[in-house]
């Protein structure tokens, strides 16, 4: 292992809030190198050239049109990404595999299907299959000869994805399954199906289903706010038979499966808002240059400018982050090898340590994209509601992103909630950084102490790193075990660590790209600068009423001097930067910060 990797290596999930700033090894997607490049052009020319003139088709749902667009990926190799080299894929690292789906996500429903059977359908394989059943479905899977689905929710259980009560039950040789599955994703195309079940109504369990096995049937297609191309189906079993050797991992432990996998479409499903974000950014920018009012085009307005650099500035700190998250996983799982026996069970626990960067990548990028894809609406004005036009899509197509691959909610829960009990089995040193904070109540971090070109926002957010610390000590202080059923609180703590994450991840980008002259380092600083600007407000302010929601009178008096003692941080104009940003993506007529 390279020096890099072995420090990337030693990162553990979750560690960022408690290491110096930019201290932490991070992959930035400037590091490309020229194959993943040549990867993700292919998947642009195959979206510029097949998928995207077919746009207003696919959204009419037809179905034999996805497939054979999906069916067209597979020859060209983009479906067995990440699927190992054994089994007719090409096993590239997560961060190339995400490279490429952030180019395959520019149409919605075209993304949802494809990041559907690339990542949940086809990895509960890759990962926990036997050897018989890897050789059986991967190379189908890998060269698109058969397409998947991930069935895990029912009517009455869908964050509650345990509380399922579809059975399975062995008769002889053969599983006989029974229930009912909701909203699966490709369920209508679907030749191979993940299908969760409690054996004896118990042991919960996945299984590999054929869609030509006896008793599996699905329903009709359910009619969607939005993504309409893509096919959503209830699963139904009825006395369902399917082979024993049929059962996926171990007996019982479907849910190191079910989690285990959401966790990568959660990181996926960041990656895929940001190809969402980049492609709204572009037709918006060039809408505003063509619509004209008061005798001048709208561009050259301060507000429509101001939605067009939030817009950039959030696309450049999605990728960041994600990128910084997969650079993790993808030296995690270099550590691993498909040889040992139990190199599935490896991969998943090298992809679980960094679960909270993943919830992160999934929270940030599906709200931030609908932020985008709102902020188009308004800037199309009228026309932005009309369904001529492409915004109103966008926003309908990217407003379930806060709902599948766990609900923004639970993910919000899950981001304070695995810290904590990290914390609390000692794998993360939280208490020795708060007792650290505390003793710097008296002696803040100063402006001083950073240095390079980004040293005052390096000092912002060691500050926030401070606040956030302070606020969830005295949480846990004040709260104890109650602290997690304390939900409004644990949602504040997980958005200051969004926020946290956020703003270092593009800092460390920016100052590389600065000490390296890119060609966009300066629009990559005043990107970084505009928000970091906003962001450290939300962090303080959460810091701040995180203390009140915990603490009243002389209490939270004292909470809120200790707050106030990292505050030192001062703005800069937004609206100056906001200016500047606007006319270089004016005058470039797209979003500048190319990747391939
Ligand atoms: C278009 C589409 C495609 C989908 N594709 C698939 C697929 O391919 N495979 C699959 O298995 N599933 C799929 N799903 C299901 C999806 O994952 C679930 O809808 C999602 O997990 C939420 O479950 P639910 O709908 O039952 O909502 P619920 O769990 O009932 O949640 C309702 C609300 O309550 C909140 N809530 C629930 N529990 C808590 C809690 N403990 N604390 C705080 N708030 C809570 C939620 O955040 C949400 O706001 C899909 C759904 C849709 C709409």
């Amino acid at each position: 292992m390279s020096t890099a990797a072995e420090a990337v290596a030693k990162v553990k999930g979750g560690s960022f809030l408690l290491s110096p700033m930019g201290s932490l090894p991070q992959f930035c997607p400037e590091q490309f190198g020229d194959e993943a490049r040549e990867f993700a052009r292919a998947a642009r020319d195959f979206m510029e050239g097949e998928v995207l003139p077919q746009d207003e088709a696919i959204d009419k749902l037809d179905l034999d049109l996805s497939t054979s667009l999906m069916k067209k990926a597979g020859e060209l190799g983009l479906l067995g990404l990440e699927v190992p080299e054994a089994y007719e894929g090409m096993d590239v690292e997560k961060k190339t595999a995400m490279l490429v789906l952030e180019e395959m996500s520019k149409q919605g429903s075209f993304a949802v299907s494809y990041s559907c059977n690339t990542g949940i359908g086809t990895l509960p394989i890759v990962y926990f299959g036997t050897e018989a059943q890897k050789k059986t479905y991967l190379p189908r899977l890998a060269t698109g000869q058969w397409l998947s689905a991930y069935a895990l929710t029912e009517a009455g259980s869908g964050s509650d994805a345990l509380g399922a009560k579809a059975t399975a039950v062995l008769d002889g040789d053969h599983w006989v399954l029974n229930g009912s599955k909701m909203w699966i994703t490709n369920a209508g195309f679907a030749d191979v199906f993940t299908i969760f079940a409690k054996v004896n109504g118990e042991l919960f369990s996945a299984f590999i289903v054929e869609k030509t096995d006896p008793g599996i049937s699905t329903g009709a297609e359910e009619k969607k706010m939005g993504i309409k191309g893509s096919s959503t189906r209830t699963v139904i079993l009825e006395n369902c038979r399917i082979p024993k050797d049929r059962l996926l991992g171990d007996l019982g432990k479907g849910h190191k499966i079910a989690f285990g996998i959401l966790n990568i479409g959660r990181f996926k499903l960041g990656v895929g808002s940001v190809g969402g974000m980049k492609r709204i950014l572009e037709y918006t920018i060039r809408y505003t240059s063509e619509r004209h009012q008061f005798g001048k085009p709208i561009n050259s307005f301060g507000l429509i400018q101001q939605k067009l650099a939030d817009m950039a500035a959030r696309i450049f700190v999605g990728e960041s982050l994600n990128f910084r998250t997969i650079g993790y996983l993808d030296d995690a799982l270099a550590g691993t090898s498909w040889n040992s026996p139990t190199a599935g069970a490896d991969k998943m626990a090298a992809i679980d340590e960094f679960a909270i960067e993943c919830s992160i990548s999934k929270v940030w990028c599906s709200e931030a994209l609908f932020f985008i894809a709102d902020e188009a609406v308004q800037a199309y004005g009228g026309y932005g509601f009309s369904a001529e036009y492409p915004p109103e899509k966008a926003e309908r197509d990217c407003r379930i992103n806060r709902i599948f691959e766990g609900t923004n909610e639970i993910n919000r829960l899950l981001i304070a909630g695995t810290l904590l009990k990290r914390a609390m089995k000692g794998e993360l040193p939280l208490m020795q950084f708060g007792q650290q904070v505390a003793k710097e109540v008296s002696s803040p971090p100063k402006a001083a102490d950073f240095t390079g070109p980004l040293a005052r926002l390096k000092h912002g957010v060691e500050l926030s790193k401070r606040q956030c610390m302070l606020a969830a000590g005295l949480a846990v202080q004040v709260l104890g075990q109650k602290l997690v059923d304390n939900q409004e609180v644990m949602a504040r703590m997980s958005n200051m660590l969004m926020e946290i994450y956020a703003m270092e991840s593009s800092i460390v980008r920016a100052e590389r790209m600065l000490e390296g002259s890119h060609r966009w380092a300066e629009i990559a600083r005043d990107l970084t600068e505009l928000y970091v600007n906003e962001s450290w407000h939300r962090v303080h302010g959460d810091a701040r009423m995180l203390c009140a929601d915990v603490v009243e009178g002389e209490a939270l008096r004292h909470a809120l001097a200790g707050v106030k003692a990292f505050s030192e941080f001062h703005p800069t104009s937004s609206a100056r930067l906001r200016g500047r940003i606007a006319s270089q993506l004016i005058q470039k007529g797209s979003y500048p910060i190319e990747v391939i």
